[in-house]
C-alpha cells in the first residue's frame, strides 16, 4: 500500500508535465526524510530490482520478496540469492534466481559481447515450480498451437503459449519471412548440450525455428569451451527477432553462445 502512494506521488510530479521545479520538489519530498515518514517500516521498498521484475512477470503465482526468498502463494519458497561468487561456468550450471540477472539482454547489440549469455542461466527450482518439475507435470500445461501449418506444444503457463501465437499472427503478413519459421520444434525434455542442467525446451517455453538458416555456436566451434573466443554467425532476419521481443520472448542469437533459432519465453528480461 504504500508503495502505492510513493508510486502515486512520484507519478504526479515526476510525469504529469510539472515544471523542472517541481519534479526538483517531488526528488526532495522522495530523496528525504519524508520517505522515512511514508514508508516507516522496512517495507517492499528492499525488494530487490530483479526480484520485482520476476513478481510483475509471472503475476499468476502471487508471489512475495521476503527475506531473500521469492514466496508463491501456496507457500513454496525460493532462495533468491545464495550469496555465492560464482565463475562463468557455475552461473550456469548452479544458478540462483539472483544470478540470472547478472547479465544485460543487449538489445542494441549487432554482436553480442565476449560472455554476455543473458537468459541462459536458469534457476531450476524456479523454473520447475512454474511449469513443471518432470516432463508428466509439463504435458499437463501444454496446449496445441499453430504455428505456420505446423502443430505445436507449447506450455499455457504464465501465458506463453498465447504470446506465441500472438508472434505467430503478427509474422503472417511477411510473406519473404516464412521460410525461416518452419520446420520448427519446440517442446522436448531434455538437458542441455554437454550440460547437466534442463534445456528451456523442457518447460514448454521455447521454440526453435528452421534449423536450415540457423547457426549454433558448438556447430561451427565443436571443440570450443564456455569461455573460448568464437566468431559470431547469424542468418535471422532482425524484424523477426524484434516481433518475438515484443512478445516477451528472448533470442538465443543474442547470446555469445548464439543459438540463433532459439526463442524461449522471458518475460522478466526484457
Ligand atoms: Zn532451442
Amino acid at each position: 500500500m504504500r508503495i502505492v502512494i510513493l508510486m502515486i506521488l512520484y507519478t504526479f510530479l515526476s510525469c504529469s508535465g510539472q515544471s523542472s521545479k517541481n519534479q526538483d520538489v517531488g526528488r526532495q519530498l522522495l530523496d528525504s526524510s519524508n520517505v522515512a515518514a511514508l514508508v516507516t517500516e522496512s517495507d517492499s521498498i528492499d525488494i530487490p530490482l530483479f526480484a520485482q521484475k520476476i513478481i510483475t512477470s509471472y503475476p499468476l503465482f502471487d508471489i512475495h520478496y521476503e527475506d531473500n526468498k521469492l514466496v508463491f502463494a501456496d507457500g513454496t519458497k525460493i532462495v533468491y540469492d545464495d550469496g555465492r561468487n560464482k565463475e562463468f561456468k557455475q552461473m550456469l550450471d548452479e544458478s540462483d534466481i539472483e544470478d540470472m540477472s547478472s547479465m544485460q539482454y543487449g538489445v542494441e547489440d549487432s554482436i553480442p559481447r565476449y560472455l554476455n549469455d543473458c537468459g541462459r542461466s536458469r534457476n531450476e527450482e524456479l523454473f520447475k515450480k512454474m511449469y513443471g518439475n518432470s516432463e508428466a507435470a509439463v504435458r499437463k500445461n501444454l496446449v496445441t498451437i499453430n504455428w505456420f501449418g505446423q502443430k505445436l506444444l507449447f506450455s499455457k503457463v504464465n501465458n506463453a503459449a498465447e504470446q506465441l501465437e500472438k508472434v505467430a499472427s503478427e509474422l503472417t503478413s511477411y510473406k519473404q519471412y516464412k521460410k525461416y519459421l518452419t520446420n520448427a520444434s519446440s517442446f522436448y525434455w531434455r538437458k542441455v548440450r554437454g550440460a547437466n542442467r534442463q534445456s528451456a525446451h523442457s518447460y514448454g517455453i521455447a521454440i526453435d525455428i528452421n534449423t536450415s538458416f540457423s547457426n549454433y555456436w558448438l556447430w561451427s566451434n565443436p571443440r570450443s569451451s564456455e569461455t573460448d573466443k568464437i566468431k559470431y554467425e547469424n542468418k535471422i532476419p532482425i524484424e523477426i527477432v524484434r516481433i518475438f521481443e515484443k512478445h516477451g520472448f528472448i533470442w538465443g542469437g543474442r547470446w555469445y553462445h548464439y543459438d540463433t533459432m532459439h526463442f524461449e519465453y522471458r518475460p522478466e528480461l526484457l
